[in-house]
């Protein structure tokens, strides 16, 4: 059934409109945009597709064809950051950014239903965020922009749900364009897109999702938040994007008294940062194949200096590379969901058998491997 038809079964007649939001993967540059450093993510094919009417009675009500239950309401002068429970908080989340920064929204009737798969690292969570967001700037004419509209899903995850995520995967969901991935600066959201035509030049990227999530990975995020933190205070910089790479090794060095783990973190998002900015470098000069190297280096630096990978993952890259694929690295938060390998088309079939064969010989849950066709970001469907 067609989601605008689903809709009128719900509520009783037709949306004013429909949306689409994509889910991301993180090309390079991870655990970097919550040290104002720069990431590179792209749109995905998968979207979350939301259904939207207004309201003007103040009543917020969602339904979600992914999720078992029916349509639940909720009142949009009652919205209380981190009381909400479940999928809900996240649109709900989104009506209370919006009228925290002052815009009027009088209550709607979603409807949504998604492609992206949740959990795996592919940011459903962002694009859910996105699609409300984007949907209420158009019925209620707010005029916001995208990046604008990115920010308040942002402090709809940190503030109302209750997630510490940095800008990337909202400003991905919102801003990325068809065949570019986005090179985004997360200090002040200046932002270029970077063409990014794999096909033409013979080349895929696949999107390995690994079905696992290790309970590990609950809290390490905040625990690496606080690690760079501590770093950059005792570096003396506002945030690690301050330290250039070319004075990383001083920087260390000046680290001496710390932590070693505090080091270690230091290394990776100094040096991750600079990967995007080579990455970008090889782009910009159609040397596509040679970014390869550069996401396996940027693996085994979340592996060793982050240590955000988990056996899953670290095999993804391993099969892939041994089979022939030009370059991998885990992609996300890590300790499970997704990695990206880039591979030469001609030798994406080897390699995807070469890690499906690996996985059935560690006895690991079969993973979801597809291509990544950079793909539009969020916009309006009917
Ligand atoms: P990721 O963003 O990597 O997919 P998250 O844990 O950040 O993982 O977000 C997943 C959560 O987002 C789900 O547990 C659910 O609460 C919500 N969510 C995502 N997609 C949907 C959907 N289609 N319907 C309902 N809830 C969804
Ligand atoms: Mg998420």
């Amino acid at each position: 059934m067609s989601v605008t038809a689903r809709f009128a079964e719900l509520y009783g007649s037709g949306p004013d409109g429909v949306w689409a939001a994509p889910g991301r993967v993180n090309l390079i540059g991870e655990y970097t945009d919550f040290n104002d450093g720069f990431v590179m993510p792209l749109a995905l094919p998968h979207t979350t597709v939301a259904a939207v009417s207004r309201r003007t009675d103040g009543v917020l009500r969602v339904h979600s064809a992914d999720v078992p239950g029916g349509v639940m309401a909720l009142g949009a002068d009652d919205l209380v950051p981190l009381t909400e429970t479940g999928w809900p908080a996240y649109p709900a989340g989104v009506v209370w950014a919006l009228r925290e920064a002052g815009h009027t929204v009088p209550g709607a009737d979603i409807h949504l239903t998604s492609t992206v798969p949740t959990g795996a690292g592919l940011s459903s969570s962002a694009a859910l965020e996105v699609v409300t967001a984007l949907a209420l700037n158009d019925l209620y004419e707010l005029g916001l922009t995208g990046p604008e509209l990115a920010v308040l899903a942002q402090r709809a995850e940190n503030e109302f749900v209750g997630v510490p995520c940095g800008i990337m995967d909202q400003m991905a969901s919102a801003c990325c364009t068809d065949g570019h991935a986005l090179y985004l600066d997360t200090r002040d959201l200046t932002q270029r897109q970077v063409p990014f035509d794999l096909e033409a030049v013979g080349l895929q990227l696949l999107v390995v999702d690994t079905r696992v999530k290790h309970a590990l990975g609950d809290g390490a995020y905040a625990e690496r938040r606080a690690g760079c933190e501590a770093g950059a205070r005792a570096l003396g910089v506002r945030t690690l994007r301050e330290v250039e790479y070319a004075h990383l090794p001083a920087a260390l060095a000046r680290l001496t008294d710390e932590e070693e783990k505090i080091r270690r973190y230091v290394r990776h998002v100094v040096s991750d940062n600079h990967r995007v900015e080579r990455v970008i470098a090889l782009l910009d000069t159609d040397d596509v194949g040679a970014v390869g190297p550069v996401l396996t280096e940027g693996h085994t630096s979340l592996r060793d200096d982050l240590r955000v990978s988990c056996p899953e993952l670290d095999l993804v890259v391993s099969s892939s590379l041994a089979a022939g694929a030009l370059g991998a690295r885990m992609t996300g938060g890590g300790f499970g969901g997704s990695a990206v390998v880039l591979t030469e088309s001609a030798d994406a079939d080897t390699v995807t058998k070469a890690i499906l064969e690996s996985f059935t010989a560690s006895e690991h849950t079969a993973p979801r491997v597809f291509p990544a066709v950079p793909s539009r970001g969020a916009h309006r469907v009917e």
